[in-house]
């Protein structure tokens, strides 16, 4: 059996967080138990994704729920599901548009690298407001009669420019819109799960690779019950535009497992711990004199979520600067990888195991000082 060390795969310690190219998440055994024993049978996987998706609903308490393969299909299924519903001949269609409503209304500060998934069904962006300000005045005037809906990026609700959600789902319901929620990255807390539909949103997507950690390639989508049945509908294994974004009977087992174990689990035992870890990074890096560290949140759209702690990490040395540490963490033994934003260095508990927080200081501490 081939194992990472025979592809020549070295492990990574992650102090970055959720990211998808480092694997997301890291699943509990009792995830892969669960896919273990999906393994052994066929089933009908129309079937499994509709009472799947029921189970779900009922363990949330939310109208209806479906499980994806990932947060960036959701939102292909969501889009796709707003502009063609539950119309075959329309589903058929996409992502040819012609005679079906594909304009989708979003911020220009909402924009990011993941919206792409909703020209992916043939869907076109009307943007309103600029990175300063956005006026309830310039949704309200967007629409037309080739609105599909409004998308929203909750990442980009800390920013100033952004409209808070509920007023945009308050205007774009009296136009009788949809509102989809991209909270792909947005748990903890887990309130979260419901918070948005709880607002009024209309389709809400998460990824199951990241806080959940289910499945890397799972996803959710919480919503309405009509339009839930019109993701399930426009994706596999239908014809349709969303046929590519498959999802296998273990990934989809797996992901239900997977939010079992997460409703269940104490999750001020691991705030906890995240604050532990980052209390210990803080403490051993301000004895270093070139380095100045403090404890803080995001305040800006970057590796979501902001609820979890983080240590800001500054260098004072000429010699080693930000990116530099950076890029001497990611390579060697061990490899760890870590972010930058515009002043810091940034090392994040939310996905490092228990006393990797050690490893990742030791190693810190080692570059350092080769360069004091
Ligand atoms: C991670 C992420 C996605 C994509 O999620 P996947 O589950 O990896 O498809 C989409 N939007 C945002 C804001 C994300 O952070």
């Amino acid at each position: 059996m081939a194992n990472y060390s025979d592809l020549d795969i070295k492990p990574i310690i992650n102090a970055a967080g959720t990211y998808t190219r480092y694997g997301g998440s890291l699943v509990d055994r009792e995830v892969i138990a669960a896919m273990e024993q999906a393994a052994g049978t066929f089933v009908d996987i129309d079937r499994l994704l509709k009472k799947s998706g029921q189970y779900i609903a009922e363990l949330l308490d939310v109208e209806a729920a479906l499980v994806t393969s990932g947060a960036a299909a959701g939102i292909v299924l969501a889009s796709a599901a707003c502009m063609a519903g539950k119309d075959k001949q329309l589903m058929a269609s996409l992502p040819d548009t012609e005679g079906i409503k594909n304009e989708f209304i979003i911020m220009k500060c909402h924009r990011n690298p993941y919206d792409r998934s909703v020209k992916l069904t043939g869907a076109e962006f009307v943007e309103i407001g600029d990175a300063i300000e956005t006026s309830l005045w310039e949704l309200q005037g967007a629409v037309g009669e080739n609105t599909a809906g409004v998308i929203y990026s909750i990442q980009s609700s800390m920013l100033e420019a952004s409209l808070p959600l509920k007023q945009v789902i308050e205007a774009a319901h009296e136009k009788e819109l949809p509102v989809i929620v991209d909270a792909a990255a947005e748990i903890p807390p887990a309130e979260n799960l419901t918070k948005f539909t709880e607002l009024g949103a209309d389709l809400v997507l998460f990824s199951g690779g990241k806080e959940l950690r289910g499945p890397q390639s799972s996803g959710l989508i919480t919503g309405r019950k009509n339009l839930i049945e019109a993701c399930r509908l426009n994706g596999f294994p239908h014809h349709t535009v969303g046929r590519p974004m498959k999802l296998d009977k273990e990934t989809i087992m797996g992901f239900v497992r997977a939010l079992e174990l997460y409703l269940k689990e104490d999750h001020n035992q691991r705030a906890k711990r995240w604050t532990q870890q980052v209390d210990y990074m803080v403490g051993e890096l301000e004895k270093i004199p070139v380095v100045t560290a403090r404890k803080g949140f995001p305040s800006q759209p970057l590796v979501q979520p902001p609820s979890v702690p983080r240590v800001y990490v500054n260098f004072k040395s000429k010699e080693l600067d930000k990116e530099k540490a950076q890029e001497k963490l990611s390579v060697g033994e061990p490899r760890i990888v870590v972010v930058t934003d515009r002043n810091s260095l940034i090392l994040n508990p939310h996905m490092l195991q228990e006393g990797e927080e050690k490893i990742v200081i030791k190693k810190l501490k080692r570059i350092i000082a080769e360069y004091s």
